[in-house]
C-alpha cells in the first residue's frame, strides 16, 4: 500500500514538474512575443499571431496568383521563354519555345538542356550565363525550317537561368536582300561610272580651249562624277563588311605607326585647307591584331572628316595611347562640332547633319558608318564627343593582341580626349 501510495506520489510530482515547465515555458514564448510584436497581453498576442498568420496566407496566395499570372503572360509572348534549374534541366518552357524548337507541347519539362534544344550551342550559352551572369548568341536551330534564333540568357538572381529565344529568320532574310541588292546595284553602277569618269577627262583636256562656261561644267561633271563613284565604293565597302564576305587580314598591327604614315598622307590635303595636323604619339605601344587596311581606312575617315568639317588655319591632332587592355586612339578638330541631338547617330548609314551646314563639302554619309563596322569587328568600340561650334574628338578602342592584354600602361601615356558630350555608336 505504501508502495502505492509513494508510486503515485512521484507520479504526481512528475506530472505538476511538466505542467509548470509547460506553463513557464508558454509563458516565455508569450512574453516573448509580446516583446517582439509589441503587444499588450496574451490576448492581445493571440490577436497579432492571428492576424500575421492571415497576412502570410495571403502573401502566399498573391504569389501564387502572380506565378500563374506570369506564366499566363508568357504564354502571350512569341518570344521563346525558357527556365533552367541549376543543373540545367528545363523548369519551365512557353508555347512559343515549343513551337519554335518543333517540340510537342510540354515536351521540354524536365528533359537536360541538351535533350531539349538538341544543341550544343545552346547549352552552352546558358552554362556561360550560369557561370558570369549573361550571355547571347545567335544559333541556327535543328528544326524543319532551320529558324535562326538568337538566344538571350541571364542567370537568375534565385536561382537557375532563364533564355529568352527570339525567332529572327525573317529579318535575316531581308538584311541578305538588301545586301545583295546594295552589291548587285553597285556593280552594275560601277562601269557606267568609269565611262563617265573616263569621257569627262577626255572632254575636259579637248575643252582646254572652249569658253569658261563650257569648261566650268565640265569640271562640274568631273566633280559629281568623283562624289558618285566614291559613294559607289562605299556602298560596296559597306555591304561587303556588313554581309561578312569582306575578310579580315589579321596581323599584329602597330597603331602608332598607321596613326603616323595616315596623318603623313593628308598631310597635304590638310594643309590646302590652311590647317596643321600634329601629332600626339608615345615612342611605342604594344601591337593589335587587326588588319592594317582597314584599321587605316578609319584613320583616314575620321582625319579627312575632321579637315572637311574644320575652318581654315586651325590645328587637328591626331592621337595615340595605350591603356590596359587597349590602344584608344582619336583624332580633335577645332571644327564645327556635331550638335548633341546628332551624336549618337552619325555612325549610322547616310546619316548626315543638317546638309545645309557643309555645303559644298559633301560626302556619302557612308564612312563612319564604315568605320564603326571595321573597329567593332575588332572587338573595339568608336564614339564621338563633341560641342557644337568648338571641335569635335573622334575615338576609337582596338582590344590589344591576346599575349599584351594585360600590359601596363607605358611611360609618357598621353592624355584623355576632352570629357565633353559623348555620342556612343
Ligand atoms: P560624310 O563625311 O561622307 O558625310 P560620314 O559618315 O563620314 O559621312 O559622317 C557623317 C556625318 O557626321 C557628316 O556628314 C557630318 O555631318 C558629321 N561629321 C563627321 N565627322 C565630323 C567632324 N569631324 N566634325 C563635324 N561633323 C562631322
Amino acid at each position: 500500500m505504501d508502495a502505492v501510495a509513494l508510486l503515485f506520489i512521484v507520479l504526481l510530482a512528475i506530472l505538476l514538474g511538466w505542467a509548470l515547465s509547460v506553463a513557464l515555458s508558454r509563458g516565455r514564448t508569450i512574453e516573448r512575443l509580446q516583446e517582439a510584436t509589441g503587444a499588450t497581453d496574451a490576448d492581445d498576442v493571440e490577436k497579432r499571431v492571428r492576424t500575421a498568420l492571415e497576412d502570410a496566407e495571403d502573401a502566399r496566395w498573391n504569389a501564387e496568383q502572380a506565378n500563374h499570372d506570369a506564366g499566363y503572360l508568357t504564354e502571350l509572348l512569341t518570344a521563346g521563354v525558357v527556365r533552367l534549374r541549376d543543373d540545367l534541366t528545363v523548369e519551365f518552357a512557353n508555347g512559343a519555345a515549343h513551337v519554335m524548337l518543333e517540340r510537342r507541347p510540354g515536351s521540354m519539362v524536365g528533359r537536360s538542356a541538351l535533350e531539349a534544344f538538341v544543341d550544343v550551342r545552346i547549352e552552352a550559352i546558358a552554362r556561360v550565363a550560369m557561370e558570369s551572369g549573361s550571355a547571347n548568341g545567335e544559333v541556327t536551330v535543328r528544326s524543319s525550317a532551320g529558324a535562326t534564333v538568337t538566344v538571350r540568357a541571364r542567370r537568375s538572381p534565385v536561382s537557375g537561368v532563364w533564355l529568352v529565344l527570339e525567332d529572327v529568320s525573317e529579318l535575316r532574310r531581308l538584311q541578305r536582300i538588301r545586301t545583295e541588292f546594295i552589291d548587285n546595284l553597285s556593280h552594275e553602277l560601277r562601269t557606267p561610272l568609269t565611262t563617265i569618269s573616263l569621257l569627262a577627262e577626255t572632254a575636259a583636256r579637248d575643252a582646254e580651249s572652249a569658253s569658261p562656261r563650257l569648261r566650268d561644267r565640265i569640271s562640274k561633271i568631273e566633280v559629281e562624277t568623283g562624289h558618285l563613284t566614291q559613294m559607289v565604293n562605299e556602298l560596296l565597302d559597306l555591304s561587303r563588311i556588313e554581309s561578312g564576305t569582306a575578310q579580315l587580314l589579321l596581323d599584329d598591327v602597330d597603331l602608332v605607326r598607321v596613326a603616323r604614315s595616315t596623318a603623313e598622307r593628308l598631310r597635304m590635303f590638310a594643309e590646302r585647307q590652311g590647317l596643321r595636323i600634329e601629332l600626339d604619339l608615345p615612342d611605342r605601344v604594344s601591337p593589335v591584331r587587326g588588319d592594317e587596311d582597314r584599321l587605316g581606312q578609319v584613320l583616314v575617315n575620321l582625319i579627312h572628316n575632321a579637315v572637311k568639317f574644320s575652318p581654315d588655319g586651325g590645328e587637328i591632332v591626331v592621337g595615340v595611347r595605350q591603356e590596359a587592355n587597349e590602344i584608344r586612339v582619336w583624332v580633335r578638330d577645332p571644327g564645327i562640332g556635331v550638335p548633341r541631338a546628332d551624336l549618337a547617330r552619325i555612325f549610322e548609314r547616310f546619316y548626315k547633319v543638317d546638309r545645309a551646314r557643309v555645303r559644298g563639302r559633301g560626302g556619302t554619309g557612308l564612312g563612319l558608318s564604315i568605320a564603326r563596322h571595321v573597329v567593332e569587328s575588332h572587338g573595339g568600340r568608336i564614339w564621338a564627343e563633341s560641342e557644337e561650334g568648338s571641335g569635335s574628338t573622334f575615338a576609337l578602342t582596338v582590344p590589344l593582341a591576346p599575349q599584351d592584354s594585360v600590359a601596363g600602361q607605358p611611360e609618357g601615356a598621353q592624355p584623355e580626349p576632352d570629357e565633353r558630350v559623348r555620342g556612343g555608336a
